[in-house]
């Protein structure tokens, strides 16, 4: 039997993994599988930005965790290179399965290829041209050593062609977060918080901040948070915390008493606010491509998109990342001139199925 690693570290990867792992428990026609041996780096590892997802969305235990831990960028990955090549010394795969653009990633990509094990990126090719962010650097690195890559969009394809891709490596399969949410629209659950807060249906926003660029800015983070609170005419912020941002919160000593705060929710939960809100606003790219399928307006506080099609097509804008801008997209909202958008094609819950059915061409 051919055996791949996949691997996963960080909240958005689990949520891309969920239905790939569910895919590859399906054998083929002529009943051959591919073994899969789950790597966790534990680049994330509290409960609730990794254990609550595993248990919402059916994923099994890890096979290994290489325990990396909280630290710096280099920090992080030089952990996980160096435990994923022991991992790998003791007993090779047949392929390395990464998703996404986080520092895990990374590692686990270059750790692979240098051991001259092939790997595939599921959502490679994705671009914002911002290279102040992390993850950019983690795509543009990823996708320079992959040997296949397993796309989301269009305009992922164009930058990897672009990039000198030839068009056989690529396969454009959809894409795999929405895999999941579609799968698990009808078990989206109420959190407590929806009665703690008192919400009604679109009478409420959801707001998500965990960039970098936003919050490590203690003048941008604080008129930020004030350009929101004044735009959004007394409609309850439900907040869900990211860690990284409650810590530079409470270093900057910033007062969110006119937020409705939590800590960050399960997907379940997650999902469910995002369905019933008026509007999100957020800085994150998973949650711009939920919106756009799940319909709602969505405001990112950030100048660039490496997923443009949740602004060509989707229910996206992007605000940019300076707080004047904010009243203005919010007046349009409340308005009612807000755009309805479409979902991008491929975006139909059959990726992971896609990608399983090509890991075993590829393996062959
Ligand atoms: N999410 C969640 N609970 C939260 C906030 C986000 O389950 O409190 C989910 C969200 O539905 C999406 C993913 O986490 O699937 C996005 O992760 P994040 O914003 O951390 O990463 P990004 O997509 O920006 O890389």
């Amino acid at each position: 039997m051919r055996t791949i690693d996949l691997i996963a570290g960080a909240r958005p990867n689990f949520i891309k993994i969920a239905p790939i792992l569910a895919a590859l428990e399906h054998p083929r026609e002529d009943g051959l599988r591919i073994g899969c041996r789950l790597i966790h780096t534990g680049q994330h590892y509290d409960r609730r930005m990794s254990g609550d997802f595993f248990t919402q969305l059916n994923i099994p235990d890890p096979h290994l965790n290489l325990g990396v831990g909280s630290g710096t960028q280099a920090g992080q990955a030089a952990g996980i290179m160096q435990a994923y090549e022991r991992v790998l010394l003791k007993k090779r795969s047949d392929l390395c399965l990464v998703v996404g653009d986080v520092t895990s990633t990374m590692a686990c990509a270059i750790t692979a290829r240098k051991m001259n094990i092939p790997v595939a990126h599921v959502e490679g090719g994705i671009r914002s041209g911002d290279w102040t962010m992390p993850e950019e650097i983690n795509r543009v690195v990823t996708d320079s050593i992959s040997n296949w890559f397993f796309t989301t969009s269009e305009t992922a394809n164009d930058n990897l062609r672009r990039s000198g891709v030839d068009r056989e490596r690529i396969f454009f399969v959809g894409n795999t977060m929405i895999d999941t949410l579609i799968e698990n629209l009808p078990r989206l659950r109420k959190p407590p918080v929806w009665d703690d807060f008192a919400l009604a249906a679109k009478k409420y926003f959801v707001l998500t901040l965990h960039r970098p660029g936003n919050v490590d800015q203690e003048e941008r983070l604080r008129s930020m948070l004030s350009a929101i609170q004044d735009g959004t005419r007394g409609f309850p912020v439900v907040f869900p915390v990211h860690p990284r941002t409650a810590s530079r919160l409470r270093d900057a000593g910033i007062n969110l008493a006119g937020f409705r705060q939590t800590p960050p929710l399960g997907y379940l939960e997650f999902n469910y606010l995002v369905k019933h809100a008026f509007a999100v606003i957020t800085d994150s790219g998973g949650i711009t491509e939920e919106t756009t399928v799940l319909g709602i307006p969505c405001l990112t506080l950030r100048d660039s998109t490496e997923r443009p099609e949740t602004v060509t097509m989707g229910t996206n804008e992007l605000v940019g990342a300076d707080p004047a801008n904010i009243a203005p997209c919010l007046n349009r909202l409340f308005d009612g001139q807000w755009k309805k958008g479409a979902i991008p094609p491929r975006w139909d819950g059959k990726a992971a199925e896609r990608i399983v059915r090509q890991l075993h061409r590829l393996l062959a």
